[in-house]
């Protein structure tokens, strides 16, 4: 059995109101068929043995605002990490909750166990360069990637397919020095992702635009993420193997309210589709969840099946 975990930041349950929530006014159709409403807040559970969308709380008992470096930990380590730190913390982690997700990751802990896991996201060497000069820090995901000891993936593995840009289809890229790479459809950007996890038990995506066209309330940048997102998921969800799981989710709302500049209190969607989806999801509620659901299902995997 394999997870395929798709990560988007900023990606919560809204209103059913055009007015302020592009995923209603744009449409996120291979997820609307798949539920036959759409992907707003009153969507509830909605569970069949392969095909799961369960709405999951991102406060996790804490007041204020949930945030990415939190929300990404809990999603990683499955503890409450916005309680562990006594709030919720914004974007890159610090020192302490860094430590917290090097030692108690899934990808980490899955490793430990004898399986193979990657992280497909392509970095570029303008970012290599800032990290060292210490002008980046690394997200939660990379953390949890290098802990394993892999090398992050960057364009040697971008010249033979076996990696995915952030922003899917390589177009930004340009805007970080590379400008040799063909824009891909997202389409194409799908078959790299399902062609590298067929080689790992658990592989991750981290696909952040989201976030940021919330935080800019950019309607025009919404509309054409929604086009992305349908076309790449729908892609991946096609191409699917019979022994992967997909799994989507995120760290807290933020795109689904282009009213506000800030995150949201919106529960996000934890979606499943694929094979073990009720069995592995089922019994999720929140963000801390998802990681031991994911450990306890690849470990119980018989290798006969
Ligand atoms: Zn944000």
């Amino acid at each position: 059995m394999r997870v395929l975990l798709l990560f988007i930041d900023g990606f919560g349950l809204g209103s059913n109101n055009p007015e302020i929530n592009p995923i209603v006014r744009f449409g996120l159709h291979t997820i609307n068929q798949l539920f036959d409403q759409p992907m707003i807040s009153d969507i509830g559970l909605n569970l069949t043995p392969e095909c799961c969308m369960i709405p999951i709380d991102t406060t996790l008992g804490v007041e204020g605002l949930p945030q990415s470096a939190t929300g990404q930990a809990a999603i990683l380590t499955g503890l409450n990490t916005a309680k562990a730190m006594g709030r919720h913390i914004q974007a890159f982690p610090g020192p302490q909750l860094s430590n917290i997700i090097t030692e108690n990751n899934i990808m980490k802990r899955l490793t430990e166990a004898g399986m193979l896991v990657t992280s497909a996201n392509m970095y570029t060497p303008n970012y290599f360069e800032l990290v060292a000069k210490r002008k980046r820090r690394h997200s939660a995901i990379t953390l949890a990637a290098l802990s394993t000891g892999m090398s992050l993936r960057s364009l040697p593995e971008m010249y033979i397919n076996e990696a995915v840009y952030q922003d899917i289809t390589n177009v930004t890229l340009p805007d970080f020095g590379v400008d040799h790479l063909p824009v891909l459809s997202p389409t194409q950007a799908a078959c790299n992702l399902v062609n590298i996890s067929r080689k790992y038990s658990f592989t991750i995506f981290e696909y952040f635009q989201t976030d940021r066209a919330g935080h800019k309330q950019d309607w025009l940048h919404a509309g054409r993420i929604l086009r992305l997102l349908d076309e790449f998921i729908g892609a991946v969800y096609k191409r699917l193997p019979a022994d992967t799981l997909m799994i989507i989710t995120s760290d807290h709302g933020n795109f689904e309210d282009m009213s506000v500049k800030t995150h949201t209190f919106n529960k996000v969607p934890l979606i499943a589709l694929g094979y073990r989806a009720q069995e592995t999801v089922g019994a999720i509620t929140d963000l801390t969840g998802i990681a031991p659901a994911i450990v306890a299902v690849l470990g119980k995997d018989d290798p006969c099946d």
